[in-house]
């Protein structure tokens, strides 16, 4: 048998409601209110961009998890040169399931373990799998999945801290201003630059957990999650659909076709498991 093999682009169902990411979502409000935006009205149909870092941070945490869990260690994401204000912390990471970053590389085999060969980073070396942002808009019609894009409802939220005592009648003593994205959902596109079997299962299993995992504080993305911000339903869309297939998956009004499932099944019981066994000799391997 030749082997499956998947195309480089594959596509993660993103979907929670709300996100919070710093101050960095990217918003073209700037075209959308002609000058008379107000943060606070409901009717603004503004878009923006998702920045991939928090996604990818998140991302890599999962995949972390799924090589720990085959008894391999992780590569650190911190340089181990780099001037760590808590060596003891990154130290303590070394001992629980982390190697330093770059030290799996040696003379004969320099594509280094799972995790530094798919995202790269050390000595500059450029990762495997690109991932890009995510464009969402508030007008459904306009969300084409198929470019890795979202519905999602960007929204400007205020933090008032008030102060406590009685006199002063709940006087702010502080005011925030949070960029959030609202009742997300929607495609993130990874492009593989070189596709192995191993990364496809690596990536399919930290889907798989962190979905699993999507209320604990440790596996929840962006900010806010004292408040319930970035708990996320994900999912690795079958990455045998064809584009009309993918498009399917957005669309309440339409169910899986009968060509879909014998995809699923084929994914499940014939592709998914080919690409763990590579991921598990690979991880056997270091
Ligand atoms: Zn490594």
């Amino acid at each position: 048998m030749e082997g499956n093999t998947i195309d480089r682009d594959v596509f993660v169902r993103i979907q929670t409601d709300l996100l919070v990411v710093g101050d960095s979502i990217m918003t073209d409000r700037h075209h959308a209110s002609n000058g008379n935006y107000e943060d606070d009205d409901p009717q603004n149909q503004i878009g923006g961009i998702i920045p991939a870092f928090s996604l990818s941070g998140w991302l890599r945490h999962g995949m972390e998890k799924v090589v720990q869990e085959r008894d391999g260690t992780a590569c650190h994401p911190g340089e181990a040169n780099a001037n760590f204000r808590k060596d003891g912390v990154y130290n303590r990471d070394l001992d629980a399931g982390y190697h330093e970053k770059g030290a799996c590389l040696d003379d004969d085999d320099d594509s280094g373990c799972v995790i530094l060969d798919l995202v790269g980073g050390f000595g500059n070396r450029p990762g495997k799998v690109m991932r890009r942002p995510i464009k969402f808009s508030p007008v459904r019609s306009s969300v084409d999945y198929t470019r890795g894009q979202a519905e999602g409802h960007y929204r400007r939220l205020n933090r008032n801290v008030v102060s406590r005592n009685e006199d002063d009648n709940r006087e702010p003593l502080r005011n925030a201003e949070l960029d959030a994205v609202g009742n997300l959902d929607g495609c993130w596109h990874l492009s593989f630059r070189e596709t192995k079997p191993e990364f496809v299962a690596l990536l399919a299993e930290a889907i798989d957990f962190l979905n699993e995992h999507q209320t604990d504080f440790m596996h929840q993305l962006g900010g806010a999650r004292n408040f319930g911000g970035g708990i996320v339903d994900c999912e690795l869309v079958n990455p045998l659909y064809e584009e009309h297939e993918l498009r399917r998956v957005f669309d309440r009004s339409k169910g899986n076709t009968n060509k879909m499932e014998e995809k699923d099944d084929r994914w499940e019981n014939e592709c998914l498991p080919e690409f763990q066994t590579a991921l598990t000799e690979r991880v056997e391997d270091v």
